[in-house]
């Protein structure tokens, strides 16, 4: 069975009714028989049928053994680290997302453990980083917003080897592009908000293992500690996901278009986007990706701040949000926002210039995209628009 037939064949029709789209069963509790016994259910918090349906669909997606859905990324990658003991060590990638950065720096480290950072696009990086004390390797690929690549397959058996489980957060690929664990991944973590549910109408998480042991212990954290998905969102995600491939497969022609007509503008510096051969992990993401995604990133010539902000409110089609993944499209300048917490140094080592814009690229027509982004960025270096520089120049343009 081809993957696109999977997805929408693997969740069987409801067997009570016959209904073709999984019910949503929108109920806190079950009717047991005696104490003890019931159908399966006994508590919303500990199982759902609809939340179960889109549990199953993601393990086969991922083609783990097991999937959880939870109320949102951060509480799906919460539930990762809870494997973890006082003492324990996280290995992670150093352009992670700003919310797990803030999560394992700021909650976990109070609890007793630490967190080191490297560069994983080298997986020798990892080898030389790695030690006894690391139980959980780290790695988003791609990263935000640069797209930096990393080697997953390498640094799997790097974390083989020392014994230490690694997790990958697919978000930015998408399971339709990127099977970490078929490149040798232990635990493969989401943000649901973004490709999975696809509209930007819901916020979730999930959490796929490789093993029946490792998600018997996700289970019980998932449990114990709550943070699960209601049965409203896990439909939703569910009929999102039922059109994956195909929309990640045109994210992904429109963001390669765009990606092209942004390298060839005089205006623009640095292009980022896994699909161009100028890319600087070109390599390990043709080899482990499907599709390149659907995140493009750019920066300006003297990354001008002022430039990039008239571009950023200049666009019709791009609306300025955060978040991506979404049907339609949007932009947001990292500096400004999403990263605007990371000192502006370490922000410039990592690519995230004050100019920098990031495109989810959404699935209207790629001409009418492009179409909006030249008027934008015409605009922005049009002498009309050329930045004051001081407040006599202002009063003499009036
Ligand atoms: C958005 C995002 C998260 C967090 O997910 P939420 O659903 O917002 O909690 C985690 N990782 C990555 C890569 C993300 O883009």
């Amino acid at each position: 069975m081809k993957e696109q037939t999977k997805i929408l064949h693997s969740i069987p029709v409801d067997p009570l009714t016959g209904a073709i789209s999984t019910p949503i069963y929108q109920t806190s509790t079950f009717v047991q028989d005696e104490p003890g016994i019931h159908k399966g259910f006994d508590y919303s918090r500990t199982n759902n049928p609809t939340r179960k349906a889109l549990e199953d669909l993601i393990a086969t997606l991922e083609n783990g053994a097991q999937g959880f859905a939870f109320a949102s990324g951060l509480s799906a990658i919460d539930a990762v680290v809870k494997l973890l003991s006082a003492g324990d060590e996280i290995l992670a990638v150093d352009d992670i997302y700003g919310g797990a950065f803030r999560l394992f720096t700021q909650v976990y480290t109070r609890l007793g453990i630490t967190v080191k950072f490297c560069d994983t696009t080298n997986a020798e990086n990892v080898f030389n980083q790695i030690s006894e004390k690391t139980k959980l390797v780290w790695v988003e690929s791609p990263t935000n917003p640069t797209l930096k690549i990393s080697d997953i397959e390498a640094i799997a058996k790097i974390a083989k080897a020392n014994g230490s489980l690694l997790c990958v957060d697919n978000t930015f690929a998408s399971p339709v592009s990127q099977k970490p664990i078929h490149l040798g991944a232990d635990i493969v973590v989401h943000s649901a908000t973004k490709y999975l549910g696809g509209h930007s109408d819901l916020i979730s998480g999930l959490v796929i293992t490789k093993n029946d042991a490792l998600g018997e212990k996700i289970k019980f954290i998932q449990n114990a500690s709550g943070a699960v998905l209601a049965p409203f969102d896990s439909w939703l995600v569910i009929r999102g996901i039922e059109t994956l491939d195909l929309r990640v497969k045109q994210h992904a022609e429109n963001a390669y278009k765009v990606a092209r007509f942004l390298s060839s503008n005089p205006f623009i510096k640095n292009v980022y986007f896994p699909g161009l051969s100028s890319h600087a992990n070109f390599e390990i993401a043709r080899k482990q990706m499907k599709y390149p995604g659907g995140i493009v990133s750019f920066d300006l010539v003297q990354d001008d701040k002022n430039r990039a902000k008239s571009i950023a409110t200049h666009t019709a089609y791009f609306k300025l949000a955060e978040s991506l993944g979404g049907v339609k499209s949007l932009l947001c300048i990292p500096a400004e926002m999403t990263h605007k917490s990371i000192p502006a140094e370490i922000r410039n080592q990592n690519g995230v210039t004050d100019s920098l814009i990031r495109l989810s690229i959404g699935l209207e027509d790629a001409d009418d995209l492009i179409a909006d982004l030249e008027q934008a960025i015409n605009f922005a270096f049009s002498t009309e628009n050329q930045p004051i520089k001081s407040l006599k120049e202002f009063y003499v343009t009036k």
